[in-house]
């Protein structure tokens, strides 16, 4: 049996605990230990925050820690978690491994994710920021948008075209931007939740160091695809408890209707959500137990297209089962920029903030495309500017 079992990572678990109170410890501080003691990431090398486990362990870690009333570093630094680090950890140098994933678990240095812009968003490879090398620096400029969490964030995963007369696909690099730097204006973005998640990201002549590239110069898109696979995890791979999540919201609402607003129709809508939010539960814990290595592959679009559509389905249910008080937002629209993204603090709030899961990382279309293309074997999506140089391609 390996040494990295379930054994050997509870006892590490009652070691950390042991150590430091959870509910008394800075939680920087707390998940700083539980880094370097190899229970960030369980499936990550030694010295990475990992111990070269199996990635299942992991759920038994984060049960044990949060159990204990300890802090969830990824809901402290949601793309760094789910996108920045798999990222990093896969294609960084050993100087990069080293400088960004520990601050980033520990959600001392927030990440974003700087690939959409305006003229690029499913066709994400047709981006037109821009980078030029000038010694050992790079001078980015450009825009991006839609950038979840850019008002908090210290790094940036960003992809700029560095090669012009490349096609697309080949022309594009890979960094990771200092959005503290000289240049980089935030701009926020409302939604229709009343907050701002999200930004537009403006560059102007921005340098970033090239040691701060984490492709190879022309590369990029090898290093976006891992990016792109891990988000759809991120966001549709989710395994809340049972009965948890948006069927836990739905279920508390039940719960405080009177006999006159309830009737059998009623109730077997809510059970056949129930099942359908138990059996994605099932099906995302099945897929992560058979991913015996990090990074997930095109399968990962299934829990995307499907939480997407029930995150809708089950948000409306509830507001309906609310009736008149389900149409206005009880904290009304206090036009914040939040410091997390995809939480919701009542049903109203979560079913319009349900209305982007079919768009955020890349949309249902899309992800039909990927299954039908990838997994299924299906003839692919027409394609005609594949092998022409990007700048010939006409854009408006
Ligand atoms: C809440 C939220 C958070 C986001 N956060 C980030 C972030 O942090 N960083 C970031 O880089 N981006 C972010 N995005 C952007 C997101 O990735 C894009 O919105 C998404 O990829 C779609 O791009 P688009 O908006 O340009 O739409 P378009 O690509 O213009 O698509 C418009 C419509 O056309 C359809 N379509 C396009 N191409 C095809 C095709 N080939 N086949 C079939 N249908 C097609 C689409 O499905 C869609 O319905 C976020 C979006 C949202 C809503």
């Amino acid at each position: 049996m390996s040494a990295v079992d379930e054994a050997h990572v509870i006892s590490l678990c009652d070691q950390l605990l042991a150590e430091l109170d959870p509910k008394t410890t800075p939680p920087e501080v707390f998940l700083g230990r539980q880094y370097d003691l190899g229970l960030g990431w369980v499936h990550f090398p030694e010295g990475y925050g990992g111990l070269g486990g199996s990635p299942r362990l992991q759920k038994s870690i984060n049960e044990k820690l949060l159990g204990a009333g300890a802090p969830l570093a990824a809901v402290r630094n949601v793309i760094g978690h789910g996108m920045g680090a798999p990222t990093v950890v896969t294609h960084g140098s050993e100087a990069q491994k080293q400088r960004y994933l520990r601050p980033l678990f520990t959600g001392e240095e927030i990440w974003c994710q700087l690939f959409s812009e305006p003229g690029a968003g499913s066709d994400v490879a047709g981006l037109a920021a821009r980078a030029v090398k000038d010694g050992e620096e790079w001078i980015v400029n450009g825009q991006k948008v839609w950038t979840t969490l850019a008002h908090l964030a210290k790094w940036g995963m960003m992809v700029a075209r560095t090669d012009p007369d490349a096609p697309k696909h080949k022309g594009m690099t890979y960094f990771v931007v200092d959005m503290e730097a000289p240049g980089v204006e935030v701009k926020p973005l409302f939604q229709i939740t009343g907050e701002a998640e999200f930004n537009e990201v403006f560059f102007t002549d921005v340098r970033i160091p090239d040691a701060e590239r984490l492709s190879d110069v022309g590369d990029g898109w090898r290093v976006v695809l891992t990016t792109l696979m891990n988000e759809r995890v991120a966001i549709g791979g989710g395994i809340p408890p049972r009965g948890g999540g948006f069927i836990g919201e739905a279920m508390k609402v039940w719960k405080k209707l009177g006999p006159d607003q309830t009737d059998a129709a009623k109730r077997d809508r809510l059970m056949q959500l129930w099942t359908k939010a138990e059996v994605l539960r099932l099906t995302n814990i099945r897929a992560g137990q058979l991913r015996s290595v990090g990074n997930p592959g095109p399968e990962g679009s299934i829990g995307k297209i499907v939480s997407a559509n029930l995150n809708k389905e089950i948000s409306e249910f509830t507001v309906d089962l609310l009736g008149a008080e389900g149409m206005l937002k009880p904290d009304g629209y206090p036009m914040e920029r939040p410091r997390h993204a995809m939480m919701w603090a009542n049903p109203q709030q979560a079913f319009l903030r349900a209305r982007a899961n079919s768009i955020e990382g890349g949309t249902t279309e899309i992800a039909k495309n990927i299954l039908g293309e990838r997994v299924l074997g299906l003839p692919g999506d027409v394609r005609v500017d594949k092998e022409v140089a990007w700048k010939d391609v006409p854009r408006s």
